[in-house]
């Protein structure tokens, strides 16, 4: 089995990057790879090992490194694994078990799409049952939403149950959310910018997308299905979006890269993705798990996803907006066609109806105390795994009051 080799989903292939850091100088925040179980110190194998572009490794967040751009991310992963073939003792590591993990970049603008047409669907049917499910733009352009960059938080942190407004026969009341939900996603970290009024089309998704993390868009049904009409998600969704700690890059997801399912609606030029488009296989390969308490409750494949990261990439800037290093555009909750595949609550218990069944009991939306991890792995060159770095959370209670 590829994971049985060393240095498991995390092996020379992947080489995720994040920011740490260490036990006996939490002050001080360090850009580190991560290998096995262990976190090389990039920063300081690059200044000793000369590389000339150990001032940006050097950062404490990954953003002067994102910045750069692409032939710089190439320079400096070519430089890393040719440091493992040569050298390896001669960088510095340290057990990722004494580490702290902090979120890897400064969040420009947050986006989040809704790419899913499994996921779109059900929702549909559970929020619309006497409508289409989908609605008529939906195959047309990647339905999307700005989202609050400040409240991306990373992996591990807890998430504090929101108070908000919800309907009841007897008119609104306020008080904490009762149907407190995750949304499994994929998310795509934007690295170089691009200039106002110049749409980025789907061929530069390289040039400008640094990597992938994984995503839980935390949502509180019961204040979104109240809030939402007629300009869509905005307090349901706001109090906390967490991310990976580690944020994969794309060069280590080619042997990943997989068409989308077959588009059933002629699309316009700007997001045409067909062979005789001349685009590169726009999907990804990721099979994702979602424990709940450590029981699994889901297996979503990313690879069902009917809109892909470039596609999302190209309508997003269509209209001229530019990108900034460090957005971050995540997929919407990735579905597949089966039961098991739904990567939300709303989904997997049909809002409520079909509790899931756990070990301790039933749930249908999330309790205090609750833990939520999502995991992911993609098949890697010659028979390996590469691991996208998990993102979890715990519920806390509502605050007082
Ligand atoms: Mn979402």
């Amino acid at each position: 089995m590829p994971a049985d080799t060393p240095n498991g989903l995390y092996g020379p292939e992947n080489l995720p990057y994040g920011v740490y850091s260490a036990a006996g100088d939490p002050g001080r925040r360090r850009i580190g790879v991560r290998l096995g179980d262990d976190v090389i110190d990039l920063g300081a194998a690059a200044t000793e090992l000369g590389s000339p572009h150990a001032a940006l490794l050097t950062a404490q967040t990954l953003n002067p490194l994102l910045a750069a751009g692409r032939p710089v991310w190439t320079a400096v992963r070519a430089d890393l694994r040719a440091w493992l073939d040569e050298r390896p003792g001669a960088l510095p590591r340290v057990p990722l078990a004494d580490v702290r993990l902090h979120l890897p970049f400064d969040v420009a603008d947050y986006v989040d799409f809704y790419a899913s047409e499994h996921h779109a669907t059900n929702v549909g049917r559970i929020f619309r049952p006497d409508g289409d499910a989908l609605t008529p733009n939906w195959k047309h352009l990647p339905i999307g939403y700005h989202g609050r960059a400040g409240t991306v938080v990373v992996s591990g942190t807890p998430v504090v149950r929101p108070h908000g407004q919800r309907r009841t026969p007897d008119g609104p009341v306020f008080g904490p959310s009762r149907r407190l939900d995750i949304e499994a996603e994929v998310g795509f970290v934007v690295g170089a910018p691009s200039r106002l009024g110049e749409p980025v089309p789907q061929a530069a998704f390289r040039d400008h997308v640094f990597g992938v993390c994984l995503v839980n868009d935390w949502s509180a049904r019961d204040v979104q299905a109240w809030e939402y009409v007629p300009l869509g998600p905005f307090l349901g969704k706001s109090f906390a979006t967490s991310v990976s700690a580690w944020i994969t890059p794309l060069d280590a997801l080619d042997a990943a890269r997989c068409a989308p399912p077959e588009r059933s609606h002629p699309l316009l030029d700007y997001l045409r993705d067909d062979a005789a488009s001349g685009t590169e296989p726009g999907g990804f390969d990721l099979r994702m798990t979602v424990t709940l308490n450590g029981h699994t409750i889901a297996e979503p494949p990313f690879s069902a996803m009917y809109w892909t990261a470039a596609q999302q990439l190209a309508h997003m800037t269509v209209n001229g907006a530019s990108l900034r290093t460090g957005d971050l555009f995540a997929s919407g909750t990735v579905s597949g066609p089966e039961p098991h595949q739904r990567g939300c609550l709303l989904e997997l218990t049909w809002s409520g109806e079909d509790p899931v069944e756990l070990p301790g009991g039933t749930r249908t939306f999330l309790e205090d105390g609750d833990e939520v991890v999502i995991t992911a792995w993609a098949p890697g060159p010659h028979g390996s795994r590469v691991g996208l770095g998990e993102v979890s959370g715990r519920i806390s209670p509502a605050a007082a009051g």
